[in-house]
């Protein structure tokens, strides 16, 4: 239960972009409230976001031995903490964006708002498979970020899910790293734009699965992955390829449905910021972080829009 009726600032999110964003509020004395998220249906929707899911971070400047990815957002929610933040349990209900203060219906009380951070993050997303959430959470091998987990797979051979734009970026910036890199695609045509397919399809690294699905990913605890059970949409035909790690690419969703209507989005349901700022369509909310930005998704660019946003927030209100 919030202790205030009214806050200065509310951040929903608890990820990088929320917690930097509650870092530099509660230095300026602002109080802010963060709502932590999590407790939906999907066992992977958990306050921290999705670094609550990886293993090693070796890419968040500032550890030279890398960092467990839920060490770092509990060491971010204690240095918010250490200024003054308050932490809420649970997820945004309701939101009005129509008055100011903001009115907003959390899981345990309502509270009002004279700025909102909205840093809720976006999820990727998976085939779906039983054994899927084992491989990315406790045994290893099943990754949706090649910029974050290629490094470990080097000289291994690894597939990448997906025929779109992501999957001919992570596919490409792969073969650094491994051996080789197999994409799987559930169709005989790419969606991916023609200069990213051209980019891919000359690479003589990447080897393609046309109309192929994954049935079935291979390997257990102690070994990691070890391939998987492919199909042939068009034959039929079910086969097993080796692999020590596959990448998923089948895109992401922003989490957004309680701003639908309310605030700005892209076609894909992304945040809509002002360029170079993190104001969205109405005056005194700001976004931050994956919600807001489909290009990067790095931790370190989600800590540092969340503190654009404080600092937007802030000036915000002093005026
Ligand atoms: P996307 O364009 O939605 O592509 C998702 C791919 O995954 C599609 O090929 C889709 O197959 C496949 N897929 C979806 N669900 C699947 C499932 N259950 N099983 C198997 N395959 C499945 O997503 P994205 O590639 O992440 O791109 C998202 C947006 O970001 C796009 O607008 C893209 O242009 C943009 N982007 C741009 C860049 C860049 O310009 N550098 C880089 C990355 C992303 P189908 O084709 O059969 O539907």
């Amino acid at each position: 239960m919030p202790k205030q009726a009214r806050y200065k600032v509310v951040i929903l999110g608890s990820g990088p972009a929320g917690l930097t964003a509650a870092l530099y509020a509660s230095r300026a004395n602002l109080e802010p409230l963060v709502v932590e998220g999590g407790g939906g249906d999907d066992p992977t929707d958990v306050p921290g976001g999705q670094l609550m899911l990886t293993t090693d971070v070796d890419n968040y400047p500032g550890f030279p031995e890398g960092v467990l990815g839920p060490d770092l957002m509990e060491k971010m929610r204690k240095q918010a903490a250490r200024f003054g933040t308050e932490y809420a349990s649970g997820a945004l209900k309701e939101v009005e964006l129509g008055r100011r203060p903001f009115a907003l219906t959390l899981g345990d009380g309502a509270v009002e708002a004279d700025t909102l951070i909205v840093a809720t993050g976006a999820r990727a997303r998976w085939l779906g498979l039983p054994e899927e959430l084992e491989f990315r959470t406790r045994i290893g091998g099943v990754s949706a970020c090649a910029t974050c987990d290629g490094f470990f797979y080097k000289g291994k051979d690894v597939l990448v899910v997906g025929g779109g734009d992501t999957a001919m970026e992570e596919a490409s910036f792969l073969t650094k790293f491994a051996n080789n890199v197999t994409v799987v695609h559930r169709r005989d045509t790419l969606r991916a734009s023609k200069i990213m397919q051209d980019r891919a399809l000359k690479n003589p690294r990447i080897s393609w699965l046309f109309d192929t699905v994954v049935e079935k990913i291979l390997g257990g605890a102690g070994q990691g992955v070890t391939g998987a059970r492919v199909r042939n949409l068009k034959t039929g035909e079910v086969k097993e390829v080796r692999a020590g790690g596959i990448f998923m690419a089948i895109g992401h969703e922003p989490n957004t449905a309680p701003f639908r209507g309310k605030l700005e989005m892209n076609a894909e349901g992304y945040l809509v910021t002002r360029e170079g700022t993190t104001a969205t369509s109405v005056p005194g909310v700001f976004a931050a972080g994956d919600v807001q930005d489909f290009r990067y998704r790095q931790a370190v660019t989600a800590a540092g829009s969340g503190c654009m946003a404080a600092i937007d927030a802030e000036r915000f209100l002093s005026h």
